[in-house]
């Protein structure tokens, strides 16, 4: 029998930049469908998954504002990055045959829903993939606090945040051979140790609400399913 997952509902926060495989800018197709099938598989599991991608594979509001521009109107066009890589995800899953919904922070009818609590609450709870597009819909924040936001109002169990590497490791372990995986940390300690595995309003928002973190590898095929079933190599940040 499969082992029973570890979670029951979960939000994956995926960075804009790990789509875009080896190239240096934009949406490599082929990394978006090997996501999507980490989804599926979480999906097969019987998790219920909501997703937030950020949009730094396209746009990030800051290089306006260190060119000089308007901060506002360059954090408009990076939550609009965040719905064009949101509608790629929604593409790829169909291709799998799973059913996705992309609902975004900003309204754009003609091209996904909008976001609201109770339409995100009843997808998921239909066993729709719900992906949380446009960030929170406010400039100066990020896709991480997004993610702590959406998986706050969703009541998840848990906040998956992808990353190059398979945890939180004392220093960068591409740089440094003696750096080693933490197997656990509280959200304080990440906090007061300044470890960057997200934002602080993020990781704050998460210890407010009880969520832990998990910190894995998006690169690794089936990483996200081995965690669930309580089998991969991660850090878990929980109080
Ligand atoms: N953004 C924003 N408000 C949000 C989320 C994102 O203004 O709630 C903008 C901001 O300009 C940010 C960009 O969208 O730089 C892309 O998001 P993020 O940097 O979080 O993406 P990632 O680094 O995860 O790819």
């Amino acid at each position: 029998m499969p082992a029973k997952p570890q979670y029951r509902r979960v939000v994956l926060k995926a960075s804009g930049e790990a789509l875009m495989g080896g190239q240096g800018f934009g949406i490599d197709v082929s990394v978006v469908d090997r996501i999507a099938s980490d989804i599926a598989e979480a999906r097969a599991l019987g998790v219920e998954v909501g997703v937030v991608i950020g949009g730094g594979n396209i746009f990030r509001g800051v290089a306006v504002a260190s060119k000089g521009g308007d901060r506002v109107t360059g954090d408009h066009m990076g939550m609009l990055a965040t719905v064009i890589n949101s509608l790629a995800l929604r593409t790829s899953l169909s291709k799998l045959g799973v059913e996705a919904i992309v609902l975004s922070a900003i309204a754009m009818p003609e091209l996904c829903e909008s976001f609201s609590q109770r339409q995100a609450t009843a997808y998921m709870n239909a066993g729709k993939v719900v992906i949380f597009a446009g960030g929170t819909g406010n400039p100066f924040f990020t896709t991480d606090s997004a993610a702590a936001l959406r998986a706050a109002e969703i009541g998840a169990d848990a906040l998956f945040k992808g990353t190059q590497v398979d945890g939180v490791y004392s220093a960068d372990p591409k740089k440094d051979p003696t750096a080693e995986r933490f197997e656990r940390l509280t959200h304080t300690e990440v906090i007061e140790r300044g470890l960057a595995i997200m934002d602080t309003a993020a990781i704050a928002l998460a210890r407010e609400n009880n969520i832990p973190i998990i910190v894995y590898s998006i690169h690794e095929q089936g990483g996200f399913g081995a965690i669930l079933k309580g089998e991969g190599r991660c850090t878990t940040v929980a109080d």
